[in-house]
């Protein structure tokens, strides 16, 4: 069977006043259903663009997708007609951003919101509409639901509104959800608790799930697989506990080196130096060498591939990968 979602050799550029902006270059990342797939990386390291390009989203113009494939259960959802694509969307994957009070509209109830779902792709009646609704606002654990259906955005916390966003995405029970930054405007505790709801609907749905984030602490338990994205493109691919045991890319290292932990609290967080590249100008050689602590001279020159990552003895590692040419040394020391 082939994956649920199977990005290959994708490239989406922005053309502006100032140039090309190269977004993505060359993404190939899967998720298959009931799988987690993390994706990690700074802003404009091209995880949200990736995102929009596979949803059909892609603000364009500017935005275009100039080549790869973005394969759907088996089809490429780059020749499709924008009709069959807006079928797929919502009904078969849906979105989940880090905003909810502006992705839902603040002069309708939530509960109306969530019932016009059902009205318009399923047919149902504005009574069934509105009580699969209530139901649905239950199961995103939203106490008193049927009171609260007459509510609009602004009467519930930042958590609620999120549950809310989660309720919308799964409203049509939906294949594959994408959450950009979901829980990025929380704090801490909510954040937590809006991650778990999601990964155990995730998981009672076997749905297959995209999480995007900058933040490494929120993936560990919830991620299956990570990709690590740094100027467009993936540096590192992983199973998420080999990853975070042993990353096999300096950037990845920095990432992780840079999550706050309890038995270091009052000691000052390490942070990688410098910024993520202009995407009008990607350096060349490796795109991450003028920040690298391991950089050496072939770095600004030759671009690295994503080798293939092994054990220390040579021993393939199934779905581990490394764009650094010194990942032996990352990883083994
Ligand atoms: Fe650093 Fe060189 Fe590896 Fe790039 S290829 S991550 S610059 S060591
Ligand atoms: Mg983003």
């Amino acid at each position: 069977m082939p994956p649920l979602l199977d990005v290959r050799d994708l490239y989406v550029e922005f053309r502006t006043r100032d140039g090309v902006v190269r977004a993505v270059n060359g993404v190939d990342y899967s998720v298959d259903a009931g799988q987690t797939l993390a994706v990690l990386g700074e802003s404009g390291s091209g995880k949200s663009v990736t995102a929009q390009a596979v949803m059909g989203i892609l603000d364009s113009p500017p935005g275009y997708v100039t080549g790869g494939r973005i394969l759907f259960q088996g089809q490429d959802l780059l020749t499709l007609t924008p009709d069959a694509r807006r079928r797929v969307r919502g009904a078969r994957m849906a979105m989940i951003f880090q905003d909810a009070l502006s992705s839902l509209n603040p002069v309708l109830s939530v509960g109306y919101q969530l019932a016009e779902m059902f009205q318009v792709h399923r047919g149902d009646s504005r009574k069934v509409a509105r009580a699969k609704a209530v139901e649905l606002m239950d199961r995103v654990r939203i106490p008193a639901a049927a009171q609260r259906a007459g509510d609009f955005p602004h009467q519930f916390s930042g958590g609620m509104r999120q549950r809310i966003m989660i309720a919308m995405a799964m409203a049509l029970e939906p294949e594959l959800i994408i959450a950009d930054e979901p829980t990025t405007a929380l704090d801490v505790t909510v954040q937590a608790q809006v991650m778990e709801l999601l990964a155990d609907l995730q998981r009672e749905y076997r749905m297959g799930l995209i999480l995007i984030t900058h933040d490494l602490g929120v993936v560990a338990d919830v991620a299956d697989k990570i990709a690590v994205m740094y100027a467009g493109r993936i540096v590192e691919t992983a199973p998420v506990h080999a990853l975070y045991k042993r990353p096999a890319h300096p950037y990845t290292r920095g990432l992780l080196d840079s999550i706050p932990r309890l038995d270091q609290k009052g000691q000052e967080l390490y942070a990688i130096k410098g910024l993520p590249p202009n995407l009008l100008r990607i350096p060349p050689g490796c795109p991450f060498h003028p920040r690298c602590p391991q950089a050496r001279d072939v770095c600004a020159v030759d671009d690295p591939p994503l080798y293939e990552v092994t054990e220390r003895d040579g021993a393939p590692v199934p779905g581990r990968a490394s764009g650094c040419h010194f990942w032996k040394e990352t990883m083994y020391g």
